[in-house]
């Protein structure tokens, strides 16, 4: 990676991490993004307000943790981005939010039925529920993993959401995705309906519609 793709790289993350924030996905600085390198990742410090964030407090670590540029502190949650893409190459991005509908839903630990064809889009015939584990641990990153396989997105229990993209841009689009269907879910919900499920055979065939489509990341 040349010096001038390391910043705009870092130009990219800021731009989304800022974008989420404005969306109102990130309550009480939650939240972090992070970016694939050749050495392992560039991702968002701990705890520093978005809008007070600059290219230059971006952090480069690699999957072990250790950091090799930055001053501040990496994301507390640097173990389940690296574990992401440990066992993913398809993800070069992750954006991970508390986007509220979506937490609410992980918070009463419901992953999302293909109540809505637009499920497919975050990859697979639903959006599963990790099992809670605490913030930041090896733990988490084990369940984050396991609730992604086949899936560019997955609702972590009592925390929030995690969405991978092979773009920052794919990754934010799905985390936006997961956000407006946890709305749509929820409204089904509170209005006391019964969803439609649409059966695994329609959710394959939307999924390879997707495959060819344009604005999947
Ligand atoms: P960081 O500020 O350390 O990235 O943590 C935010 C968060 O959402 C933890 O799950
Ligand atoms: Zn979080």
């Amino acid at each position: 990676m040349t010096k001038q793709d390391q910043e705009s790289v870092r130009a990219h993350i800021v731009r989304v991490a800022q974008a989420m924030d404005e969306a109102g996905f990130c309550p009480s600085k939650s939240g972090n993004v992070s970016a694939r390198t050749d050495a392992g990742m560039i991702i968002t410090p701990s705890g520093l307000p978005y809008k007070a964030t600059t290219p230059a407090d971006l952090v480069e670590i690699g999957f072990d943790g250790v950091v090799r540029a930055g001053k501040l502190r990496p994301s507390s949650e640097w173990p389940f981005h690296a574990a992401i893409y440990e066992a993913r190459p398809d993800a070069k991005a992750i954006v991970h939010t508390h986007s509220p509908k979506a937490t609410a839903l992980a918070c009463a630990r419901r992953g999302i039925p293909a109540f809505h064809y637009m499920v497919a889009y975050c990859g697979g015939k639903d959006i599963r529920c990790a099992d809670y584990a605490t913030f930041g641990t090896d733990d988490l990153a084990r369940n984050a993993v396991a609730g992604l396989e086949g899936r560019k997105a997955v609702l972590l229990a009592n925390h929030g959401v995690i969405a991978l993209g092979a773009t920052l841009d794919g990754a934010y689009a799905i985390a936006a995705e997961v956000e407006n269907l946890a709305g749509q879910y929820l409204a089904l919900l509170a209005a006391g309906l019964e969803p439609v499920v649409l059966d695994d055979a329609e959710m394959a065939r939307v999924g390879e519609k997707f495959a060819g489509y344009g604005k999947v990341g």
